[in-house]
């Protein structure tokens, strides 16, 4: 299939540059758009060809759900049986980096859901994703636009690189806002939520609208074998470079220390806050160095964190070393894209 590449500014976005990409999706095809947190690989989400299209061109299983993108909160009630903890999370956190999980009406096809009985809903921020979604009519179906298996794509190149050929067409919006996926909550029966992917919107922002936020073990542990996942992505191993990775938790001293010993005869990378930078130089000279932003910066790691895991896998690195998150924050959404792209593998010294 030919792909069609457009380029749009997101600071100004015009209705029509953006009719023909929504013609695609209402004739059932797959458009590629920039979200606030990744790109995402979009098509109708009320048709069942249309999703099974997605899970075909991203090589997806098709067991894992998609997340509908709508417009506007409100429109979650066409798709989903809405309550006032939705409603209250909306009004907070709408439009914006957060996914929503509901129970599903039938207008949902079973293919866009994983045949689950709830639907994952969310309303991005993105200028072009919110008009490209208007001028559909329709909500857009749409995991992260990358080949099943590699890092979420942050960049219209990393798009590029998986996804040409593919899809009808790609929309360059220059890089992704954040750079993680968002966060995903369920919304219980009682009103409650459980956190099943941390992201942008924190534990502690979730609080100030819920009094109950359980996080799914999921999110920070490895699954037990033949567990029962509660978010059908949590089972996938997911961000993983072709290179072992593992995580340090360590005094920066100690840890280079390592990581020289091991850099004498391994080709290794390490990712480097920037305050570090200068030690491990003098540490381990034949190290590959990846700036890894301010240590206290975690918006700027979550910026940096797929784009840096897709380049390692254009070398041939014997070991990749990082530095391990702390579960608080934002940190909480690094430390569960790190722990599966180390596959779970930390150094404590
Ligand atoms: P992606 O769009 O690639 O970030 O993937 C979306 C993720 O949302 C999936 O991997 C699922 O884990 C999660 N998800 C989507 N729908 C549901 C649902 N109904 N229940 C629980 N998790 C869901
Ligand atoms: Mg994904």
């Amino acid at each position: 299939m030919k792909t069609k590449i457009i380029k749009i500014d997101p600071s100004n976005v015009c209705e029509s540059s953006l009719i023909e990409a929504a013609e695609i999706i209402k004739n059932g095809g797959l458009v590629i758009f920039p979200t606030e947190t990744v790109y995402g690989l979009g098509a109708d989400g009320t048709s069942a060809e249309a999703a099974t299209k997605i899970y075909f061109a991203k090589g997806r299983p098709s067991d894992n759900p998609l997340i509908i993108h709508i417009e506007d909160p409100r429109d979650a009630s066409k798709f989903t049986y809405t309550n006032e903890t939705y409603f209250r999370l909306a009004e907070k956190f709408m439009p914006g980096p957060l996914t929503v999980v509901l129970p599903a009406k039938d207008n949902v096809p079973k293919e866009t859901r994983a045949s689950l009985p709830t639907v994952a809903v969310r309303c991005p921020s993105n200028p072009i994703a919110k008009t490209l979604i208007r001028l559909s009519g329709v909500p857009i179906a749409a995991p992260s636009a990358n080949l099943s298996g590699s890092p979420s794509p942050t960049k219209a190149s990393h798009v590029i690189d998986d996804m040409d050929g593919r899809v009808d067409m790609i929309i360059d919006g220059g890089d992704s806002e954040f750079g993680l996926e968002s966060t995903i909550v369920k919304v219980e029966d009682n009103g409650t939520l459980t956190l099943l992917r941390p992201g942008k919107v924190t534990v502690d922002d979730l609080l100030t609208v819920c009094p109950v936020v359980k996080i799914a073990s999921a999110v920070t542990d490895q699954l037990a074998e033949n567990e029962v996942v509660l978010s059908p992505g949590m089972k996938y191993r997911h961000y993983a470079p072709k290179s072992p990775v593992y995580l340090i938790e360590a005094e920066a001293e100690k840890a280079f220390n390592y990581i020289a010993e091991r850099s004498a005869s391994s080709y290794v990378a390490a990712l480097c806050y920037e305050e570090d930078i200068e030690l491990l130089k003098i540490k381990a000279p034949n190290v590959h160095i990846y700036k890894f932003g301010a240590e206290n910066d975690e918006l700027l790691q979550a910026h940096l964190l797929f784009d840096i895991l897709r380049d390692a896998d254009k070398h041939t690195f014997d070991e990749i070393y990082a530095p391990l998150p702390r579960k608080e924050g934002v940190g909480l959404a690094l430390y569960n894209r790190m722990i599966r792209a180390a596959a779970y593998h930390i150094i404590r010294m």
